[in-house]
């Protein structure tokens, strides 16, 4: 058996930023999708990864440990030379241009700006069946934790979800961004998507 999964005929490993948050939430949601899934908590485990996962967790928090861990820089030209990413939630914040109230630079990998915990605090947090039109037509359940919102997207930015007349999927590109927990329910639909768009990256570099 390869190290990597089969994608529609392409090997891809699928890293999860592991400094802080819900880590093993990711990682078990993807080996239940058949997918190789790595911790990456340095440089070197990037370098081994396709795609990578910014979890849920605190965004103050893992915007300083990339920093120190020296993974914020080599995150953003993986992604900028077209690596798939995807965040929830607090990876959403983290990927965001930027973040309504915080000065703290984030990794400004996708072109939105958001609200943190924009739908309030722990005790609202709430499931919802959300329409995604690109996952099909049964609603997504939704877990929302102190969710962010999508204050503003750039024209290049798709909407695939909205609550309350707010965005809260994204995508641009090779960037995916979810307000949501896909990770902590058993749809695997969400993580699906993503590894489809691993296996579509891996064909296009392939064909380069
Ligand atoms: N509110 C958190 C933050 O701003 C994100 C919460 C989450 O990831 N569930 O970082």
């Amino acid at each position: 058996m390869p190290n990597g999964v089969i994608l529609s005929g392409v090997e891809g490993r699928v890293g999860v930023l592991a400094l802080q948050g819900d880590v093993d939430e990711h990682l078990a949601a993807l080996q239940r999708c058949a997918a190789t899934a790595i911790p990456v908590k340095t440089p070197a485990d990037l370098a081994r990864v396709d795609a990578l996962i910014l979890p849920g967790g605190e965004s103050t928090t893992v915007m300083k440990l990339l920093e120190r861990c020296g993974l914020g820089r080599p995150i953003v030209e993986r992604t900028r030379a077209g690596m798939p990413l995807w965040g929830t939630c607090m990876g959403m914040i983290v990927a965001a241009h930027d973040v309504l109230g915080l000065e703290q630079p984030t990794l400004d990998l996708i072109d939105i700006t958001v609200r943190r915990n924009a739908f309030g605090r722990q005790n609202d947090s709430a499931k919802v069946d959300l329409a995604i039109p690109a996952l099909g037509g049964v609603p997504f359940p939704a877990i929302f934790i102190r969710a962010p919102w999508i204050e503003r997207h750039g024209p290049a930015v798709e909407l695939l979800a909205q609550r309350e007349g707010h965005g809260v999927m994204a995508r641009e590109g090779n960037v995916l961004a979810t307000s949501f927990h896909p990770e902590l329910g058993t749809d695997a639909r969400v993580h699906r998507y993503f590894m489809e768009m691993v296996s579509q990256q891996g064909k296009a570099s392939t064909a380069a």
